[in-house]
């Protein structure tokens, strides 16, 4: 008995220190880990397949003449930035007023593939203020009641497009703000912490400037 309740004590510390090592402290990205970059569904009818071309051909005219690697700013001018709910089809995304960060980066991709570009999906984790993503949390509740999942504490989930640019080298669009996210943004306001690209290619390698990403894996970058 007395050995039994010795033996099974000791077990016990043993475990309580394995778990304390195991504990770690999470990754920025931990609550957004198995996320998936937003689609746009398609109904599988003419209604989609004419959202789909309407949205090639006005990026024709309006980016006609310039670089095919010209970044989709009208998207921005188009549609405003706020909240969307999912699924949502091609035929009803192209005539929503609002459009969230990752519909809209949905949008570029095709984008910039119909241009003949080649673009992957791209998520991030940019870091803000409690004070910022309170506002948000308040602003997006009233307008639509939908809980924020993009929201962790300071940290938010974004979505945006990376576009090849040579062998191996990407640049990455921000499709909600317009520009070109900086690969090296600091650690302030805004700042980028973690960035994830989905490429069919497994174990892939891009650069990113001075960051070297491998496809499908949540990386750390501040
Ligand atoms: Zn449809």
């Amino acid at each position: 008995m007395y050995l039994d309740a010795a033996s099974k004590a000791k077990e016990t510390i043993v475990m309580e220190i394995d778990a304390s090592v195991l504990r770690k402290t999470p990754e920025v990205y931990e609550k957004w880990k198995d996320w998936q970059p937003s689609q746009i569904s398609h109904h599988g009818r003419m209604c989609c397949e004419i959202a789909r071309e309407w949205l090639t051909s006005q990026d024709f005219s309006e980016s006609g003449g310039s670089s095919l690697q010209t970044g989709p700013r009208w998207l921005r001018q188009r549609f405003n930035w706020g909240a969307s709910s999912f699924p949502i089809y091609w035929c009803e995304a192209v005539r929503k007023k609002t459009l969230d960060c990752g519909a809209l980066a949905a949008f570029a991709h095709e984008v910039f593939t119909a241009r003949g570009v080649k673009s992957y999906r791209i998520q991030l984790v940019q870091k803000f203020s409690q004070v910022a993503t309170n506002q948000w949390t308040s602003s997006w509740n009233e307008s639509d009641g939908l809980p924020l999942r993009w929201i962790d504490k300071d940290l938010i989930y974004h979505e945006g497009c990376a576009i090849a640019v040579g062998e191996r080298e990407v640049k990455v669009w921000d499709a909600s703000a317009g520009w070109w996210i900086n690969a090296n943004s600091g650690n302030g306001y805004g700042s980028l912490t973690a960035i994830r690209l989905s490429a069919s290619d497994v174990g892939a390698t891009f650069d990113w400037e001075t960051h070297r990403l491998v496809s499908n894996q949540w990386q750390k970058i501040s």
